[in-house]
């Protein structure tokens, strides 16, 4: 299994020079390479593709000819253009005609080195370079999270004027002592969303709620930040075809550094939050994820504002990130069809009015719970690929809480499901972001209670009898 770490690199000015330098040069092999194509289509030549080729041209070019780039790393960029232009071929074979072949020239353009190219020391790493140049050591803002001997690739890049090294390193699955690991046997529903990128409900009744409130101010936050610093600006912007000043390229300059820091906090919320969903799987012994995939809805437009809220959601990488994590960890991901789930009680399978709050109760047999656990336990029912089953939820604990005409159904409140009971996280991601109070908070305290721990509680937020 392979995974990829991102570490940013803190370089003095001289060797952010040659760090630039050397991403420029890769730079100039692609646009090379689109060159040479350029050519052979005036002379009714067959592009040149195939990396063997392409490298046959690099040899031919001479040393020095892309500055201090090695021949390993511009045969790199070399890979890297042969695998588009196969992959836009492979498309286009198979109907899609809005696949293009790569043709666009690029500034800087992503190195990679493979193994016992460079060398990692610690915190230390020196990026290969041509011949007689001198050697390129440079330092790493953090350790690289693999032991030295797994890694297996470095890619040097530059994202949002920032340098950073991509660190590929060959992880082996999570072995557990036997009877410990993830049963097959055990499946739980996740499903995916906004306020809660994940709601995970458990085989036992048990569930968990990962709060994305702080990704959504994130994001929020962002938006009005961006907005009012292009207002401020927007008079002092060139027109087309004008240079821009040297004011202006140091507002561009903090517009990519401040797009950037944005990205990566919302990344890093994303990887934590699908790391206390597999550290929880691990911790109950789930052996298969059955996530409901929403990525039906991007086909729709909902309308300026919501199109907006789902781009921000970025499903397929909540998806690609709970998979990789949850693969790592010996855990099964398999993706089901989620439609309905969250509009559907789940004790008489009958549709529900789709809950303005969290709490979903269902007029027919006054079942509640919360919305998103009740969602996450239909998904766990589900298999892929096929439709919903009509069989109703054998766990013993969706038992429908019978409670007189008249009581609200508002339930004891996410204090007494399993998901508060698991510490903070729901809280987790909150960090940062504006105060989250369950609604549980408020409500008052669970009757008769004594001890606990010992009460059975199930993912709908009320105590079995
Ligand atoms: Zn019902």
């Amino acid at each position: 299994m392979h995974r990829t770490a991102r570490v940013a690199l803190r370089v003095t000015p001289g060797q952010r020079r040659r760090c630039f330098g050397l991403l420029r040069s890769a730079g100039d092999v692609w646009a090379c390479v689109l060159e040479v194509n350029g050519w052979r289509c005036r002379r009714r030549d067959a592009p040149l593709s195939g990396y063997q080729e392409l490298c046959r041209e690099l040899s031919a070019s001479g040393p020095g000819t892309f500055g201090e780039l090695d021949s390993t790393g511009a045969r790199s960029v070399l890979r890297r253009f042969s695998d588009s232009w196969f992959a836009a071929a492979k498309r286009r074979s198979a109907g899609d005609v809005s696949a293009r072949f790569p043709r666009r020239r690029r500034g800087l353009v992503p190195v990679r080195w493979y193994h016992r190219t460079f060398t990692v020391d610690g915190q230390r790493v020196r990026i290969p370079t041509a011949r007689g140049t001198a050697p390129l050591w440079v330092r790493l803002a953090r350790e690289v999270p693999y032991p030295a001997e797994q890694v297996r690739s470095v890619t040097l890049l530059c994202e949002g004027g920032r340098l950073f090294l991509d660190v590929t390193a060959e992880v082996p699955v999570a072995v557990y002592p036997p009877g410990e690991g993830p049963d097959p046997a055990r499946v739980a529903g996740v499903d995916l969303g906004i306020i809660h990128p994940y709601a995970v409900a458990g085989p036992d009744g048990e569930g968990l709620l990962v709060s994305g409130r702080a990704i959504r101010a994130e994001h929020r936050m962002h938006l009005a930040d961006t907005k009012a610093r292009r207002r401020a600006v927007a008079r002092r912007a060139p027109r087309p075809g004008q240079k821009g000043s040297r004011r202006w390229r140091q507002y561009r300059r903090r517009a990519r550094l401040v797009e950037g820091r944005h990205r990566r906090r919302v990344r890093q919320a994303q990887h934590e939050a699908a790391r206390s969903v597999v550290s929880w799987a691990v911790e109950q012994r789930v052996g298969v994820l059955h996530v409901g995939d929403p990525r039906g809805v991007l086909d729709i437009d909902a309308g300026r504002r919501h199109n907006l809220r789902l781009r921000q959601w970025q499903i397929a990488r909540l998806l690609q990130v709970l998979t990789d994590k949850a693969v790592l960890a010996g855990i099964t991901v398999r993706l089901v069809d989620e439609r309905g789930t969250s509009s559907t009680c789940p004790a008489c399978r009958r549709r529900v009015p789709k809950p303005r709050g969290r709490t979903l109760s269902c007029p027919h047999c006054r079942f509640s719970g919360h919305r998103d656990l009740v969602a996450a336990a239909s998904i766990a029912t589900r298999t892929p690929g096929g439709g919903p089953p009509w069989q109703p939820l054998c766990c013993r604990r969706w038992s429908r809480t019978v409670e007189p005409a008249g009581t609200s159904l508002v339930p004891d409140g996410p204090d007494v499901t399993p998901a508060a009971q698991h510490g903070r996280r729901e809280d987790q991601l909150a960090r940062g972001g504006p105060p989250h109070h369950p609604v549980g908070s408020r409500s008052p305290p669970r009757r008769g209670s004594t001890t606990p721990t010992a009460n059975p509680v199930n993912v709908s937020g009320h105590r079995t009898r």
